[in-house]
């Protein structure tokens, strides 16, 4: 998501101060730098430690090469677990699909590195591949390939999950398995080694790394989980949308629910407790002005979850896990650019529903990208609300009826430019659909010059 977090200004009615959201938006720039540099400290510093205290006799070039780089890439691997934590503070600065995408990348820095350490001790040193025989092989030369063996399982089921029809559950629970495995079975191997870590301190310190690794899994799947069982959700009604949509209506079960901006998300367990591996992530579709912890999401059948979202009966305990995400308003803007494709539309409604009730001053203008004009999801709806904002929707159809006289195919430059005031780069945008469409949007806006601070895109694929 190319955005950054800043607190809704509740209450607002005109356009607000623009020094409060500069502020916040720079303290949010400031929080992103310093989370890097705890990144970066995090890898680097376990590996300078070694350097510390006692050191074996040195070795060749590269062998101290493959090994510096094998312990980076451990650390790299460990820290996965803290990427995928949904720590608030840390996500914050870049948006949820930002961190996964950079957990997706960085894993395969990681892999790369973990891999290069025994290709480079091979080539170098090949009277090392009797090593590669595990039946003969010392435990810690086995744990190294039990190691490298689950991460390159671990990314070949990532990159090719779809490819090798893999249930998005099933892969799920594979690849926590597999990553616990392969950063354990890597401590044990330079444990077991030891070349570097003779001093007891250093020892400690790496297998205090790996506990404080696998501890920011238990907080995901034990500590959070805990935590969100004590505040559900009851569903209060299970409403039919248009495009083969569902919404749920739930309202907090003997808690005050949570306060989320519009445009953020939560993640749903519907059928199960909050310690099933996968919960769904959604946008929450209603007003974030509603006072009494209601929260909606709307939500389309596409796949084995959401096609049962239908049959949810009214009365059901359900599990948020939220908000989450910087997908949100708040940013200094003369009025709001909303685009929508599909079922990108759930977080634009949010942001609407909550301008409306706020009373906001601002022009919105809603371009929405449907398949046909039954397919509009919150069409009538939409109609509505032009009544109580300064709102202008343009549906732009894939497949429009005979006499359609709006917009027709996908939303193009050219839709953009015959819909929107100059000048461009003073109106904050908001991007929301499939991929395509969003890479599209994106190379749109920049050929408006319009700045990349402007835009906001909210993807719906983590993985
Ligand atoms: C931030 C965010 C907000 C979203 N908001 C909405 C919304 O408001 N309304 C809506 O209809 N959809 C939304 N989605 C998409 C929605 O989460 C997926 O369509 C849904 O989880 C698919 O589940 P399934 O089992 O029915 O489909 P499947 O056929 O199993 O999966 C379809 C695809 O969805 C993705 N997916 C499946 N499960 C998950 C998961 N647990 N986490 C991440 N990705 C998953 C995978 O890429 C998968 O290939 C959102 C996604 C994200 C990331």
């Amino acid at each position: 998501m190319t955005t950054r977090a800043i607190p809704y200004a509740e209450g607002a009615t005109a356009a607000p101060s623009t020094t409060e959201p500069r502020a916040e938006a720079h303290r949010a720039t400031l929080r992103g730098v310093v989370w890097l540099i705890v990144y970066l400290f995090f890898i680097l510093a376990p590996l300078f430690a070694l350097l510390l205290g006692s050191l074996p006799p040195a070795r060749s070039f590269w062998t101290e090469f493959s090994v510096a780089i094998g312990y980076a890439g451990l650390a790299m691997m460990g820290l996965q677990f803290g990427l995928t934590a949904r720590f608030r503070h840390v996500t914050e600065p870049w948006g949820e699909d930002v961190i996964y995408h950079f957990h997706r990348q960085i894993s395969l820095v990681a892999v790369a590195l973990v891999v290069a350490h025994p290709i480079i001790l091979f080539v170098t040193r090949p009277e090392l591949l009797v090593l590669l025989n595990s039946f003969t092989a010392p435990w810690r030369a086995r744990f190294a390939a039990l190691s490298t063996y689950s991460l390159i399982a671990l990314v070949v089921m990532a990159l090719w999950r779809a490819k090798l029809k893999i249930r998005y559950e099933t892969w799920h629970l594979t690849h926590i398995v597999l990553a616990v495995v392969a950063v354990t079975a890597g401590i044990l191997h330079m444990v077991g080694w030891s070349f570097y870590l003779g001093d007891p301190w250093k020892r400690g310190l790496w297998i205090a790394l790996t506990v404080s690794w696998i501890g920011l899994l238990a907080y995901v799947r034990i500590v959070k989980p805990l935590v969100v069982l004590r505040r559900p959700y009851r569903v209060s009604e299970v409403r039919k949308e248009r495009g083969n949509t569902w919404t749920l209506v739930m309202q907090p079960d003997g808690h005050d629910g949570f306060r989320f901006r519009p445009g953020q998300f939560g993640w749903l367990t519907v059928w199960g407790s909050p310690f099933k591996i996968t919960a769904h992530p959604f946008s929450f579709s209603s007003s974030a002005a509603a006072s009494d912890g209601r929260v909606e999401m709307s939500i389309r059948e596409l796949g084995d979850f959401t096609d049962e979202i239908g049959k949810v009966p009214v009365g059901r305990r359900v599990y948020i896990d939220g908000p989450y995400g910087a997908f949100t308003l708040g940013h200094p803007a003369d009025m709001h650019v909303l685009i929508a494709g599909g079922v990108g539309i759930t977080p634009m409604m949010s942001m609407i529903r909550t301008l409306a009730d706020q009373g906001d001053e601002r022009p919105v203008l809603l371009l929405y990208g449907s398949k046909d004009w039954d397919a509009i999801t919150f069409r009538e709806e939409l109609e509505v609300l032009k009544t109580r904002l300064d709102l202008t929707v343009v549906h732009v159809l894939e497949r429009p009826p005979a006499d359609w006289k709006g917009e027709s195919g996908f939303i193009t430059v050219e839709v953009l430019e015959r819909h929107m005031p100059a000048p461009f780069a003073d109106h904050e945008y908001f991007i929301c659909g499939p991929d395509i469409m969003m890479d599209a949007i994106e190379g749109a806006l920049g050929k408006l010059n319009v700045p990349i601070s402007k835009y906001h895109s909210e993807r719906y694929s983590f993985v």
